[in-house]
């Protein structure tokens, strides 16, 4: 964190970049951190390839978030938010990462870091939010109503809602302590947790396609474009299915299967704790937790599908 936070004071202009699909704690982290750095005099800008979940379009600042690295203009120093992986952030975005001689980053992802100038990558933090939420107060940077709204809901959705099992002591005081700054919960809820009739209806596909194996501890299904097509949805609308599929009593593991629009297959992984599914999924080229992991792979859905099966029974029997 020393070195991390070193590196942050010495620059003026910075360029924060999280990983593709963004989910709370990488908009979270990305725009808690741009509002406590402008407040200490910097000029900080917001790269996500996106798309941007609905759920995070009330976030504080959301309105300087960019998917150009054009726009993003010069900066001293580009920080990497809740990944450690530069090809994570996006195709455009990887290349000119790795172009750069000036890489902070702040992850909380299993893996060998072998990437950029400092990194700060502690798996035993629940969110990359929490994170810079301890950087600040180490700092002793003022944190902002803005700022605690966009931390708190990084540490709120990593967390499942303060339920996982990376719900710690540590979490429950950064929490507290963002309620403390201005994080307003219940509207904070409101938004990230509203229902969309879409996402029920693709629930529903999702429950219809379920298939049970292993006596019942492997829960597996599958979304394909015509699927989200039907009912008006894209792949920002998948986040809590594949959460639904592992709190089926029995489950020990579950995995969604989906098409992306570009062709490939991304498979979102689940365990209760006793299968570590960042293994699978770091074996592929993936990352990601012991808890929950991910990999986009090309191929065909039902190849795919096989194969990561295949990989997650090794699991359950390994464990049995
Ligand atoms: P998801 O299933 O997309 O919600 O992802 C579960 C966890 O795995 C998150 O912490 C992700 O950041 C991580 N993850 C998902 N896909 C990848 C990937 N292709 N590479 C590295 N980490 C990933
Ligand atoms: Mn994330
Ligand atoms: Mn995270």
């Amino acid at each position: 964190m020393k070195d991390v936070a070193a590196m942050i004071s010495r620059a003026s202009r910075l360029l924060l970049i999280s990983h593709v699909l963004p989910d709370g704690d990488a908009l979270g982290s990305s725009l808690g951190l741009m509002h406590l750095l402008t407040e200490q005099g910097k000029q900080v800008r917001v790269f996500s390839a996106g798309p941007i979940p609905e759920e995070y379009l009330f976030l504080p600042g959301m309105d300087h978030v960019s998917d150009e690295l054009s726009k993003a203009g010069d900066q001293d120093l580009v920080v990497m938010l809740d990944c450690h992986q530069p090809e994570r952030t996006g195709q455009v975005s990887g290349p000119f990462l790795a172009k750069q001689p000036s890489v902070a980053i702040i992850d909380h992802h299993q893996g060998e870091v072998d990437f950029g100038q400092a990194a700060w990558v502690d798996p035993s933090y629940a969110a990359t939010s929490e994170m810079v939420t301890i950087l600040a107060q180490e700092q002793g940077w003022n944190v902002s109503p803005q700022a605690a709204t966009c931390l708190f809901v990084g540490v709120q959705t990593d967390t499942g809602s303060f339920r996982y099992g990376n719900t710690t002591p540590r979490v429950f005081r950064v929490a507290a302590d963002l309620t403390q700054a201005g994080a307003e919960v219940w509207p904070i809820s409101q938004e990230v947790y509203a229902t969309r009739p879409k996402r029920l209806r693709l629930l529903g596909r999702i429950m219809e396609n379920l298939e049970l194996s292993q006596e019942g501890r492997l829960a597996l299904s599958q979304i394909t474009l015509a699927d989200l097509e039907k009912v008006g949805a894209g792949p920002a609308d998948l986040e809590q299915a594949v959460e639904t599929l592992r709190l089926i009593p029995g489950v020990e593991v579950s995995a969604l299967f989906r098409q992306t629009p570009k062709g490939a297959i991304k498979v979102s992984m689940r365990s209760r704790g006793k299968v570590d599914v960042s293994q699978v999924a770091i074996a592929l080229g993936g990352g990601g937790h012991k808890s929950a992991a991910g990999v986009t792979l090309e191929g065909n859905l039902q190849g795919v599908r096989r194969d990561i099966a295949t990989r997650l029974r090794q699991g359950l029997e390994a464990m049995s």
